[in-house]
């Protein structure tokens, strides 16, 4: 009983929120970074920022995560990180030898308006950048924003720095995968093999956030999107970039300087939504779908029809990520389920009118809501009222799914307090498969837990 201080009156809140939906812009680009060969995000602030974003993406990914600090003091926060970053710089380059540096900035190098192009600038006339190494940067201040911000701001900068013109398009097709698994990234990469289409997937955690045990550790594993593909996704003939709030920024940018198509479309999580992203490929790509594809969505469609009666009509409330919540919502209604309270503490308008988009006239008594005003506190305060069948959300709903008895289905970042998120996807058909999977589970547990002796069934 956690939260059994959460009342049922809902009062209108403007300057306070309670249990944020969102956490730090800084972490989302230290996430993209991780996706790049080679390597290593530095965090131009305080040791705390950094240990914590660090932290926070070791305990979700179960993988050391690597990265560098500024390591400000009193006397930074004064006079400037300057001196701090051009120190960091040669060590790093010294001591740890990436190929990359992605630095983004934090709440305090943001207040005190620390110019990082020109502090590298300085790294670099002064000799402290090695031939053929590169130091890229992002701002990512954290009093705007969210972790999802600071993740579109670091893909979008990648494009800035590696994009190169080029004479004549090739035949490959940039994917921007959104913050998603690793897992899902190893499955938009095999989907898109299987269709005979060559991809340049940015960024990629995969192989670099569930790398296999070989009893040696690499400091930059073999895994993430390598310079050598990056420059050329300025040449490659379509962008794909999926969840518009992780990466649309990035795929405009691709549009605006190199003419690249874009295709701008929802995660592909459940069935439309990944029949719009085999659509955009194959189209764009002319190629025709493989019946491997055919057959996954066979047997997911096979699947949910076998178990629609447990799904129907159930009452989903959901937090987290825009994008992640957009395409969760579409695939529950695909199971007969209403998604009632949906909530993002990322800011952004949009995100409502893609749920509406999404819900139609379906939900009626859906509450949407985005922004700083929109949090888990509110949620349960809504849950209070009129309870769901189900919450879906990331490690911190356990407090809600306890206090109020709901089953709770951990998706999204982080999941701090199970494990397998990294492994399995929930993209596409498979993906989909899965999540079908964790949804029945969560539901006939219950089911179960609840039944009286008298309906207490073997099969059901
Ligand atoms: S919110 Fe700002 S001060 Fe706090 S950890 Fe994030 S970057 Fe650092």
């Amino acid at each position: 009983m956690l939260l059994r201080h959460t009342t049922a009156d809902v009062a209108e809140r403007r300057a306070l929120t309670v249990n944020p939906a969102k956490t730090c812009q800084p972490i989302g680009a230290m996430y993209a970074a991780l996706g790049i060969h080679g390597c290593l995000p530095h965090s131009h602030g305080s040791q705390g920022c950094c240990s914590y974003h660090r932290s926070a993406l070791t305990r979700h990914y179960k993988e050391p995560v690597m990265a560098a600090t500024s390591s400000f003091t009193e006397g930074s926060s004064v006079f400037g990180g300057q001196s701090n970053l051009l120190q960091a710089i040669n060590n790093i380059f010294t001591i740890y030898d990436p190929d990359i540096i992605a630095i983004h900035t934090t709440c305090l190098s943001e207040t005190i308006g620390d110019d990082i192009p020109q502090i590298v600038a300085k790294s670099r006339d002064d000799g402290k950048i090695p031939k053929g190494k590169l130091v890229i940067h992002t701002n990512t201040p954290s009093y705007v924003g969210s972790h999802v911000t600071g993740f579109s701001n670091m893909v979008k900068s990648v494009v800035d720095y590696f994009a190169r013109p080029c004479d004549n398009k090739a035949k490959t097709v940039n994917i921007i995968p959104g913050w998603v698994e690793p897992s899902d990234m190893r499955e938009i990469k095999r989907l898109t093999g299987l269709m005979g289409i060559d991809s340049i997937v940015f960024p990629d955690t995969s192989d670099v956030l569930d790398t296999p045990q070989t009893g040696k550790h690499a400091f930059y594993p073999k895994g993430g999107v390598t310079q050598e593909e990056l420059g050329r996704i300025g040449a490659s003939q379509a962008t794909i970039s999926l969840g518009p709030t992780a990466s649309e920024a990035a795929g405009k940018q691709l549009e605006t300087k190199f003419h690249t198509a874009l295709h701008n479309l929802e995660l592909p999580i459940g069935i439309k939504a990944s029949d719009l992203f085999i659509n955009a490929l194959r189209k764009e790509m002319g190629v025709a779908v493989p019946d491997e594809i055919t057959e996954e969505r066979g047997r997911l469609i096979d699947w949910i029809i076998d178990c629609e009666q447990y799904f129907h009509n159930k009452r989903v409330a959901l937090f987290g990520d825009p994008d992640q919540l957009v395409a969760l919502s579409q695939f529950l209604l695909e199971l007969g389920m209403r998604p009632v309270y949906v909530v993002t503490g990322t800011p952004g308008k949009a995100f409502e009118r893609r749920m509406a988009n999404v819900l139609g006239d379906d939900v009626p008594e859906a509450k949407v809501r985005q922004g700083a005003g929109a949090d888990m506190f509110l949620m349960h305060q809504w849950i209070k009222n009129e309870s769901v069948d189900l919450l879906i959300g990331n490690t911190y709903g356990k407090y809600i799914a306890r206090d109020d008895d709901i089953p709770f289905v951990r998706h999204g970042f982080p999941i701090l307090d199970r494990v397998g998120h990294q492994y399995f996807p929930t993209v596409g058909y498979r993906g989909a498969m899965r999540l079908v999977e964790k949804i029945l589970c969560a539901l006939q547990d219950r089911q179960d837990r609840d039944s009286p002796e008298e309906s207490f069934e073997l099969t059901m």
